[in-house]
């Protein structure tokens, strides 16, 4: 019993677990190239698929598709770590060179992620994951792997499957509440979907994350006039 309750707890105290670089509303948002110019080359992915790419059990979306088609176009190695087993829904990514891997180690275990990095013989400092929960795709931390959240996708279910995965999605969201409360009290810089608006250069966003880090360091300027007087 105890066992049960200290893995989450662990998990939701850790700083590193429920860390993201990168928070955006959808898998499309994620602009690998922008990202590399702050934090370093990315030369692999890791991705999930389920609420992720298409909705729980469905197929990707087409756009998401496309745009694991760039992220490959631009020279960078792709793989999906699931931790269900093989499913045909991953044919036209497999058609595009994406292994699909199903560890011994599932997530969130960092020697999961490990074999992923293995599989695309890269190390984990030039490799991201993408996914939708910070209870398993952001064990991905722990392997010295950079995690990109992105929102799930919402799917159209029975109510007695909702039901049935409320236990997932509320823990989903409890993970996802926990680290945007470690954002705020750290100060930590996640960039978020405006900065990947159309035409946003790098130079754009330093100034902008220049301006959040002002504000934060500097805060409400008429209560910092207060405290001089
Ligand atoms: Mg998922």
């Amino acid at each position: 019993m105890w066992k049960i309750l200290w893995h989450p707890l662990q998990l939701l105290t850790s700083n590193a677990f429920n860390r993201a670089i990168v928070k955006v509303s959808s898998f499309e948002k994620i602009d690998l190239d922008l990202i590399e110019e702050l934090r370093g080359k990315i030369n692999g992915v890791i991705l999930d698929v389920d609420e992720t790419m298409g909705p729980h059990h469905g197929d990707p979306f087409p756009q998401n598709i496309e745009h694991v088609r760039q992220m490959i176009a631009s020279g960078r190695q792709v793989v999906i770590f699931s931790n269900m087993k093989k499913s045909d829904r991953y044919a036209e990514l497999e058609a595009m060179g994406v292994k699909v891997i199903t560890s011994k180690y599932p997530k969130p275990d960092p020697r999961g992620f490990i074999e992923c990095c293995q599989v695309m013989g890269l190390d984990p400092s030039e490799v991201v994951m993408i996914g939708d929960n910070f209870g398993t795709d952001g064990g991905c931390v722990n392997a010295g792997i950079d995690f990109i959240h992105v929102d799930p996708i919402k799917t159209e279910e029975s109510v007695w499957k909702s039901v049935k995965r409320l236990p997932q999605t509320l823990s989903r969201s409890l993970f996802k509440y926990v680290s945007d409360i470690h954002d705020d009290a750290m100060g930590r810089l996640v960039l978020r979907d405006e900065h990947f608006g159309e035409g946003m250069s790098v130079l754009d966003m330093s100034h902008h994350i220049g301006q959040l880090l002002m504000d934060e360091l500097v805060g409400d300027e008429d209560l910092l006039a207060e405290e001089v007087k």
